[in-house]
């Protein structure tokens, strides 16, 4: 199938007719029409799950602790949302709300709002004991927050994240990685979406931060499936594969059958962005978009 240029929409009608804006930068409520295709897109998703994956859906937040324990709070404590509440007995919640600097009343909780989707599925996976043989595959999903600084197109500050996460010996993890990858590429081409692949890294905190993404570009531990969404010039992460090497088994525990340390990987599909990359490809009128594409996601 042809592959699109963009369509003639400009971005802003584009994301006026799907996303209508909050008074806080990056938070949107998001309409029927762009819901239709978050759905397609999810339907899509789960019909290319492998065999044997468990299915687990997360809530938008999650335990501090574990997410410290993760390393986080290290690698992106810019980008970290906590959740906060106020405590007391009747009378000290009633005097803190009649403060104007009420939110200096509000004190942590153990939650924190998942960045994402795939924080919780090490420990989990870890208690239920050794990886057996053949590896394990999760198909895990939350909203995520990120406190971005910038709120241009396609950045949020909380969106719906997909994943599939793999844990088995390293050779399993590298296999799922080039399988994903060349799948992933495969998806984009059903879905009519120009894309190309591109080594990256994370969004690491300070100066230490960027040794440590040069350090991840240089073991290519993370790629990109970039989609034009602002521009063709500039196209937009729209999923990403990652591999985490023995970082998680590290912290969790976790092992293999034979006792060996596990590593760990995983896919990510950021649901909000392909589903802008979509419009923005193929217009606002899901009566136009081709064939092929409407049967892909049962539109
Ligand atoms: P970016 O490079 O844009 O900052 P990232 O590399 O930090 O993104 P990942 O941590 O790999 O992103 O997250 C997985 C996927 O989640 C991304 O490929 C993207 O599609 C989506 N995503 C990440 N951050 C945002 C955001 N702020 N708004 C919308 N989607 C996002
Ligand atoms: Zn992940
Ligand atoms: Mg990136």
């Amino acid at each position: 199938m042809l592959i699109a240029p963009l369509v003639e929409d400009d971005l802003d009608s584009i994301t006026q007719a799907l996303l209508v804006p909050s008074p806080v930068g990056g938070v949107y409520a998001r309409t029927g029409l762009f819901e239709r295709a978050i759905e397609g897109l999810s339907s899509f998703i789960s019909r290319h799950r492998e065999p044997e994956t468990q299915v687990l859906r997360f809530p938008p937040v999650m335990s501090r602790v574990e997410l410290e324990r993760s390393g986080y709070l290290h690698s992106f404590p810019h980008l970290l949302g906590g959740v906060s509440c106020l405590k007391g007995d009747e009378a000290a919640i009633r005097a803190a709300v009649k403060q104007p600097d009420w939110v200096d009343e509000l004190a942590p909780t153990e939650l924190v709002l998942s960045p994402a989707a795939c924080y919780p599925v090490y420990p989990m996976a870890a208690a239920a004991g050794p990886i057996p043989a053949k590896g394990l595959i999760f198909d895990v999903a939350s909203d995520c927050f990120r406190h971005e600084s910038t709120h241009e197109v396609g950045r949020f500050q909380t969106f719906q994240m997909r994943e599939f996460v793999c844990l088995g010996t390293p050779e399993q993890v590298i296999d799922f990685r080039t399988r994903w990858i060349f799948l992933a590429q495969r998806m984009a081409k059903l879905l009519g979406l120009k894309h190309e692949l591109a080594p990256a890294s994370d969004p690491f905190f300070g100066r230490a931060g960027r040794l440590a993404a040069m350090s991840q570009l240089e073991q290519s531990l993370k790629f990109e499936l970039l989609i034009p969404i602002r521009s063709e010039e500039e196209p937009t992460a729209c999923m990403s594969f990652n591999c985490h090497r023995d970082h998680f088994s590290t912290v969790w525990h976790l092992v293999t059958a034979n006792g060996d340390q596990a590593h760990t990987g995983c896919v990510a599909f950021g649901l909000d962005r392909l589903a802008l990359a979509m419009f923005r490809t193929h217009g606002l009128d899901l009566t136009k978009w081709p064939a092929i594409v409407r049967e892909n996601l049962s539109i």
